[in-house]
């Protein structure tokens, strides 16, 4: 069996590439390219409100400006790239779980699951309370007469441990630090956690890596790789570059989107070499192509924490 490495860019193309997209997007590379590997293009745009094909397109052309190539999917990978066409094939494994017993419908609103006494997981959002595991098939009934289910997964109370490539062990306890998660929304859109696992493990992908807020996210992916039978990739959560209050950025930057940033006149050499100073791997802001990365980069040498870029 191979063991090339197969990582991937996974962008939702619901707005425009940021700054951090695009670091993300040059460690991932790095890592892949730094031992040989492939890099696989995958848009993951499931919610059909918020995704749009001119972002997908704009990515792939903004990836290409940084320099950054990739050997399979994208546009020109055909429609099996975009998540938005997989739906069959998310609905099958949804159908294994609900075969294993580990489906139920959840009625809850949106207010009901933000309730003030909820606890809150790692990455702030509410776990779920569990209210409507235990109902009875009647109960259910009912209240399918007033609103249309999300379909919710259950988690056992068993720990989940990892070894992040960047962060080191990460250890939760599923059920109560992370709960019962979404698989498909009430409007049937399938979710983010399940089309994620399914499409890492039918592209063969071994190395994941992207931003430090997916760790929490990580758990629930590692339980279902287990329960559809799938290999468990390799892990290397990357910092986020925040705002100096700590904040994440995000569209409200909008001289941080790389539309701005190409257009007010930056080389991709000149960008690319603040990432990777940013990253820690270059000691001195100085352009420099992805390429001429690939020698310096180790990942004993990338910073953990969030960096500051504003
Ligand atoms: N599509 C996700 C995002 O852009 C990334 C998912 C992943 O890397 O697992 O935030």
């Amino acid at each position: 069996m191979s063991t090339e490495t197969t990582g991937r860019f996974a962008p939702s193309p619901s707005g425009k590439m940021h700054l951090g997209n695009a670091f993300s997007c040059l460690l991932a590379w790095l890592s892949a390219r730094s031992t040989g590997g492939r890099i696989i293009l995958r848009h993951e745009d499931l919610d059909p409100a918020r995704c749009r094909r001119e972002y997908a397109n704009q990515i792939e052309d903004d990836l290409r400006w940084l320099g950054l190539d990739w050997d399979e999917g994208g546009s020109q990978g055909g429609s099996q790239y975009y998540q938005s066409c997989r739906r069959e094939i998310y609905q099958h494994y949804l159908a294994v779980l609900e075969e294993k017993g580990l489906v139920y419908p959840c009625f809850c609103t949106r207010a009901d699951l933000h309730a003030a006494s909820a606890p809150h997981a790692a990455d702030g959002t509410p776990i779920y309370s569990g209210a409507c595991r235990e109902l009875s098939p009647r109960q259910r009934r009912e209240r399918a007469l007033l609103r249309s289910p999300a379909l919710r997964a259950r988690v056992p109370a068993e720990t989940v441990s990892f070894r992040d490539g960047l962060q080191g062990l990460y250890s939760v306890q599923l059920e109560k630090d992370c709960g019962d998660f979404i698989l498909r929304r009430s409007d049937g859109v399938f979710a983010y956690q399940l089309a994620v696992v399914v499409d890492d493990g039918l592209m063969g992908v071994n190395q994941v890596v992207r931003g430090r807020d997916l760790l929490s996210s990580t758990p629930w992916q590692l339980w279902l790789q287990e329960q559809l039978g799938f290999q468990q990739p390799e892990y290397c959560h990357v910092p986020l570059l925040v705002a100096a209050e700590g904040r994440r950025l995000s569209k409200r930057d909008g001289d941080m989107d790389l539309g701005a940033i190409r257009a007010s006149g930056v080389s991709p050499q000149s960008l690319v070499g603040r990432l990777a100073f940013l990253a820690g791997i270059i000691d001195r802001e100085e352009p420099v192509t992805p390429e001429e990365l690939i020698p310096l980069f180790r990942w004993e040498n990338i910073r953990k924490e969030n960096i500051v870029v504003k």
